[in-house]
């Protein structure tokens, strides 16, 4: 696929391999300040992926140098995820926390070598000073602070004597660069706050910018890969890198496009409104693109993994369509899974010509792809439940299914014809009746005549009845589309009572199935209990999306 070979990081890695670099190394950064989503799944096929291709590692690293907003819960569902997502990072699971020290260092390396400075000026007046695109910066009053006072202040800092905001330690590059990333960027900021790691150890904490290159520096990171926002802040990186003193094989920054898909958030911050507003059921709710919502509405890791290889690796952001995840999820249950008989919207089908009480079982193979999945028996009944959608009372041109006089296949069993139907007073069908014809057994050899429509059905008296979760796409727009609102889609949910054969009291919590003519369907691992049995979609059957 174009994820594995094609793309211009692998041109890069080639050419680097073709120096003094003699093997890769790179790592996945999450802040553990929420949950990861699909878009993290792209980064995380990309970095274990090379590493795996070029025989090189990958570090798992939690980027959790900001103390405010991050938390422990999250650290346990990145690893978590990871795992699932089928990668493995063996020993090497990091925290640039445990950095703190290192930076602190490098820190006063700069300032002794006149490359940092304290800075007083405040938020806004740093605003004002760094000027603008067109506009050349204006250098601090404090830039020209002695090394001893700048030490001294730094110390003061770190041990906690001045309040969070008045004061920063800024590296000294150039105030009139045309990238406003090197008008002397603050690398160190004071918050008197509990960090998840570390404590109270430290009340001074290393801008993101200063901390990065760091920590890939001090792993030893070949090829840092980020997303493109961070281009422009390349030659910082770079700068820090180099005047920390890591000269050998110092990290190469690349950048690529972020993952964007229509009807989808995909941010943290905005994912973790839709929690804390009581929108959706959690970080994992079936509808979320997160990887845990996604493993908890039935999507592997293979259709997640296969899904990030077809999109590709590019500069130019762009938005893929959500369909082309339900294909991938598509393709790798086709054949993977059992199929059952589930009517969803039920009306009552009396065979008025079948013996009352009796129960006939038939075999159906479970799937018809996958001869290997073997078959099972259904019990066949005078009383059955079909789709209220496979009946018209007068029905359209190419209606192949049940109406007035027409004759269908039920699947696996017997032809019947329509002789009469029932309605209540608001004019809703309620009872459909036929008669069978007992030559017509599926299996018997019978050619007298063909029909043109099957039906899927499930016996009135021998059934399990469970609740069947259809999902939607979450939002109504593309939330990341500049234009784009966060607007949820209000039939994101519907909830059906739904009768299944009786074989499906024997699913498990986290088994996959297809439900004939409708879609792909898993127990849920969390609302299912003894006495019921609640299912996800996981994407239905059908699909407009063309590859
Ligand atoms: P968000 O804006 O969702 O919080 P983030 O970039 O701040 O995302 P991080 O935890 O810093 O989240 O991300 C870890 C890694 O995953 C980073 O290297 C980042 O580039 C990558 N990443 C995050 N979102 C995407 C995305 N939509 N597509 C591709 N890579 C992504
Ligand atoms: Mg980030
Ligand atoms: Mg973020």
């Amino acid at each position: 696929g174009l994820g594995a070979t094609g793309n211009f990081i692998h041109s890069y890695i080639q050419e680097d391999l073709k120096g003094e670099l003699k093997k890769i190394h790179t790592r996945f950064p999450p802040e553990p300040n929420g949950y990861l989503h699909i878009g993290h799944a792209k980064s995380i096929c990309l970095n274990f992926g090379l590493a795996n291709l070029y025989g090189g590692k990958c570090n798992l690293r939690f980027d959790d140098t900001n103390p405010t907003k991050e938390d422990v819960e999250y650290v346990d569902s990145i690893r978590e995820d990871v795992k699932w997502l089928g990668f493995d990072w063996e020993d090497r699971l990091y925290y640039a926390s445990s950095y703190f020290g290192r930076y602190y260092e490098v820190a006063v390396k700069l300032i002794k070598e006149g490359k940092a400075f304290v800075c007083d000026l405040s938020a806004e007046e740093m605003r004002q000073y760094r000027g603008t695109l067109s506009a050349p910066g204006k250098e601090s009053p404090y830039r020209n602070r002695s090394v001893e006072e700048n030490l001294e202040l730094f110390e003061r800092m770190k041990n906690g004597e001045f309040p969070d905001g008045s004061r920063t330690l800024r590296a000294k590059i150039d105030m009139s660069s045309p990238n406003i990333n090197m008008r002397d960027p603050v690398i160190y900021r004071i918050a008197h706050a509990t960090h998840h790691e570390t404590g109270d150890a430290w009340c001074i904490y290393p801008m993101y910018d200063f901390a990065h290159p760091l920590e890939d520096a001090i792993e030893g990171i070949t090829h840092s890969i980020c997303t493109m926002e961070f281009e422009d802040h390349r030659p910082l990186y770079d700068w820090v890198v180099k005047e920390a003193g890591y000269t050998e094989n110092p990290p190469r920054q690349i950048e690529f496009a972020r993952l964007g898909m229509t009807n989808t958030v995909m941010s943290k911050r905005k994912l973790r409104a839709l929690v804390e507003d009581g929108l959706v059921d959690g970080w994992d709710d079936p509808r979320m693109p997160t990887i845990s919502g996604l493993r908890r509405r039935g999507y592997t890791p293979e259709a997640i993994r296969d899904f990030c290889e077809r999109i590709g690796v590019a500069k130019a952001n762009s938005i893929v369509d959500s369909g082309l995840l339900d294909y991938c999820i598509r393709d790798d249950l086709k054949t993977k899974t059992k199929v059952v008989m589930a009517v969803l919207d039920p009306v009552k089908l009396v065979i008025t010509n079948y013996p009352e009480g009796q129960v006939e079982m038939v075999e159906l193979e479970n799937n018809p792809e996958a001869p290997q999945l073997g078959s099972r028996m259904a019990p066949f009944t005078r009383e059955l439940y079909i789709e209220r959608e496979d009946f018209m009372e007068e029905p359209v041109k190419k209606f192949f299914r049940l109406a007035p006089g027409k004759e269908v296949r039920l699947k696996g069993a017997y032809f019947v014809t329509c002789t009469d139907f029932v309605k209540d007073e608001a004019g809703n069908v309620v009872e459909i009746r036929c008669t069978y014809d007992p030559e017509t057994k599926s299996g018997s050899g019978f050619e007298g005549r063909k029909v043109k429509g099957t039906l899927h059905w499930v016996s009135a008296t021998e059934n399990i009845q469970a609740t069947a979760r259809l999902y939607d796409y979450m939002m109504l727009d593309n939330p990341e589309d500049p234009n784009g609102d966060m607007i949820m889609n209000p039939n994101s949910l519907e909830v059906r009572e739904c009768f299944i054969e009786p074989v499906i009291s024997e699913a498990q919590k986290g088994e996959r199935f297809q439900f004939m003519r409708n879609g792909y369907y898993i127990v849920d691992t969390k609302d299912t209990s003894e006495e019921k049995l609640v299912f996800n979609r996981i994407v239905s059957l059908k699909s407009s999306f063309k590859l």
